[in-house]
């Protein structure tokens, strides 16, 4: 191949002239212009990206790959993970083994999963890591901003077309990705007798669902909506699209409790002393079909998500793990925040323990993490870039109790060690910064 001016030479492909474009290459007989390389480019990497997802899905990772996965990110929730690692491989292996059909003679039925657990326990991680693994396209959605068909508020069918947004409306991806409800024990119906008037918010909402959850063919308006009526809805089947639902579900360890304490001695429970109660729970797994539908989910729906998890409140431990261990835990991302500016970062075991404690009166799980370190670390971020004396920095608990002050101390930077003293920094002063209440 050379490059040289080929007076009035065109585009073998796209038939543009020299002139037209800005470099055109010549091979033995053909000519290719810049334009057309980089299209040519594009299709390569599409059909790259097709194989790898195509190859993981021949190539369905082993439960304890996804369990190994998921274990980098989320901490605890051991028995859910487990449960989801499971019901994730066999949902693949449903897929590469041509979509749930009958082989011999058995059908494989959709594991769509239903996880439930208090806010911030790692609900929505695990979905998110899962598709990350897996390379498939994730999606979102909020069961209370959804309604029925014709009702004011969001269709279910968004909740494909934000699936579709998120691989660039390749259909074929989305049929295998995963979309995660959030908030379906708030979508309850109002009362234990199906109602004759129709409940919006509430069983309409879980009729709707069904469907897409079960697996059918969904009409999604095409990329930007439909400009003319006789554009074409796009189709997507809802077949191989793992939904995992999930919720608070707000009271019911205390109902899976009472069930397993009424019961008179059965399957895996040969003592049910009450001390051993939560145990068993885990052991079983915990969620029934008759729990959930004390939460007002209809007995169509709840079939339709046959592997169910429950997640624990994260306990002090768990919290100060979450802060330190995960691949990106808070801690490390503010590390590297600090190295930036050749700053050491250290957090004292207690200041970790009293982020923890903070978290756990919030009642927000690990989601709270986040926001109470940001209110401690607000001066010292605004203070520290461009002062060139400060080496090292140290979070102690009195810094996050709001009783003493975040340690500042001066040298060479770079982490090298420095013979200074430590000057005590005025740096959480700042009224109730330290607060956290
Ligand atoms: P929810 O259960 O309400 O869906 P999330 O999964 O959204 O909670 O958790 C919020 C944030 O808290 C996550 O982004 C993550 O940083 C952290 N987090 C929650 N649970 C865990 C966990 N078990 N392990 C590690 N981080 C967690």
């Amino acid at each position: 191949m050379s490059r040289t001016n080929y007076g009035n030479l065109n585009c073998s492909f796209c038939g543009k002239s020299q002139k037209e474009v800005k470099k055109l290459i010549a091979g033995p007989g053909t000519y290719i212009c810049d334009e057309c390389i980089e299209l040519c480019n594009d299709i390569i990497y599409e059909d790259s990206v097709k194989a790898t997802s195509n190859a993981s899905m021949d190539n369905v990772p082993k439960p304890h790959e996804i369990h190994a996965h998921l274990n980098n990110y989320v901490i605890g929730q051991d028995r859910a993970k487990k449960i989801i690692s499971v019901a994730v491989h066999n949902h693949y292996k449903r897929i590469a083994h041509k979509s749930g059909a009958k082989e011999g003679g058995v059908e494989l039925s959709k594991s769509n999963i239903l996880l439930a657990g208090p806010t911030g326990s790692g609900k929505t991680l695990i979905a998110q890591s899962l598709a990350k693994f897996l390379n498939v396209p994730f999606a979102i959605a909020d069961a209370t901003s959804l309604t029925e068909a014709g009702y004011v508020g969001e269709d279910v069918e968004n909740i494909i077309l934000n699936l579709l947004q998120s691989c660039d409306f390749d259909i074929e991806r989305a049929q295998r990705g995963i979309i995660y409800i959030d908030e379906i024990d708030k979508i309850a119906r109002k009362s234990e007798n199906p109602s004759i008037t129709r409940d919006v918010s509430g069983e309409g909402v879980q009729q709707a669902l069904l469907k897409l959850v079960e697996g059918t063919v969904c009409n999604v308006p095409p990329k930007g909506g439909r400009k003319h009526p006789q554009q074409e809805f796009l189709q997507v089947d809802t077949r191989n699209i793992l939904f995992i639902c999930a919720g608070a579900f707000v009271g019911l360890d205390k109902v899976i409790e009472q069930r397993l304490t009424k019961k008179p001695m059965g399957i895996g429970m040969a003592k049910d002393q009450n001390n051993e109660t939560q145990s068993v729970v885990e052991k079983l797994g915990g969620i029934e079909a008759q729990d959930l539908s004390k939460f007002g989910l209809i007995p169509e729906f709840i079939g339709r998500l046959p592997v169910n998890a429950l997640l624990q409140e994260l306990d002090e431990d768990a919290l100060v793990q979450i802060l330190t261990e995960p691949k990106n835990a808070i801690t490390k991302q503010y590390a590297k925040l600090f190295e930036y500016d050749g700053i050491e970062l250290e957090f004292e075991p207690e200041a970790l323990q009293e982020v923890a404690r903070a978290a756990i009166k919030k009642k927000t799980g690990a989601r709270g993490l986040r926001s109470i370190l940001e209110q401690v670390m607000l001066d010292v971020m605004y203070d520290i870039p461009g002062n060139e004396k400060i080496n090292k920095v140290i979070i102690t608990g009195d810094a996050i109790k709001g009783t003493g002050d975040i340690k500042v101390e001066e040298g060479e930077k770079k982490f090298k060690k420095t013979e200074e003293g430590t000057s005590k920094g005025n740096l959480s002063s700042a009224d109730g910064m330290g607060n956290v209440s």
